[in-house]
């Protein structure tokens, strides 16, 4: 088991080379981010003693049970996941990233319980690139105001966008939401806002999204093998 992880990993962080180099960018400018949402704490170990450093949680539950597991040096944790405002508090005390932020009441209360020894908490804005009702993140009309806003709270430090793609897009649609994304980043920066993160990219389209600019992709299941959800997990 810990080989097949050392060995994914080592996957995946050859296609990262390849796709930035083939892109003409350096890279260094794409992190990885490893999802280990639904495995153990014992895998992130392995993950770790293979090099990784930053790890993605979607769950509350998960981000505090392996808070509490886990005290490696280093580590940094980026929390994924759907987030209702009464389950802000754990996320603002231990996560150092939050990639789904998409309402300012979410931002008001992520920033308000930062606990004040801390860095500022760093935030990416879930933007709706498919412009799917059914998806969570903000509209692409409402994300200026929304940036704008966030970027004033005081213990937040607006970072840039995430994006989850269509999972059915073809791949030139996917790669078409990515570049949308990449654009409104770009239209952000014009508007004064210090933005250096697209978190984008997950296994199945890491080349896609560093094609577009990622810096930050997401990978779980080329890393961790398939995901098996239990009733519990889905309802957090
Ligand atoms: C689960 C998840 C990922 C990782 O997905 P894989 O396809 O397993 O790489 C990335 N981002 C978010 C927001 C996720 O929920």
């Amino acid at each position: 088991m810990s080989n097949d992880i050392c060995q994914a990993l080592k996957t995946v962080q050859e296609r990262i080379i390849k796709a930035a180099l083939n892109a003409g960018r350096l890279p260094a400018e794409v992190i990885l981010i490893a999802v280990s949402k639904t495995f153990p704490a014992s895998d992130i170990k392995m993950a770790y003693q293979a090099g990784c450093r930053q790890f993605g949680e979607n769950y509350v539950q998960e981000l505090e049970s392996k808070t509490n597991e886990l005290d490696m040096p280093n580590l940094i944790w980026h929390f994924i996941g759907p987030l209702q405002s009464n389950k802000t508090k754990v996320v603002a005390e231990r996560a150092q990233w939050v990639h789904s932020v998409d309402r300012l009441k979410i931002a008001k209360r992520l920033s308000d319980q930062r606990p004040v020894d801390k860095d500022p908490l760093n935030i990416c804005i879930q933007v709706n690139v498919s412009q799917e009702d059914s998806k969570s993140g903000c509209s692409i009309d409402e994300l200026p105001d929304l940036a704008h806003l966030v970027d004033k709270l005081p213990n937040l430090k607006l970072r840039g966008l995430m994006c989850i793609p269509d999972p059915h897009a073809e791949e030139k649609e996917l790669r078409k939401q990515f570049a949308i994304l990449s654009h409104y980043l770009k239209l952000l920066k014009q508007q004064d806002l210090d933005l250096d993160v697209l978190s984008m990219g997950m296994s199945a389209d890491i080349e896609l999204a560093i094609a577009e600019g990622a810096t930050h992709v997401r990978v779980g299941s080329a890393i961790f093998g398939a995901r098996h959800y239990t009733g519990s997990l889905i309802q957090k």
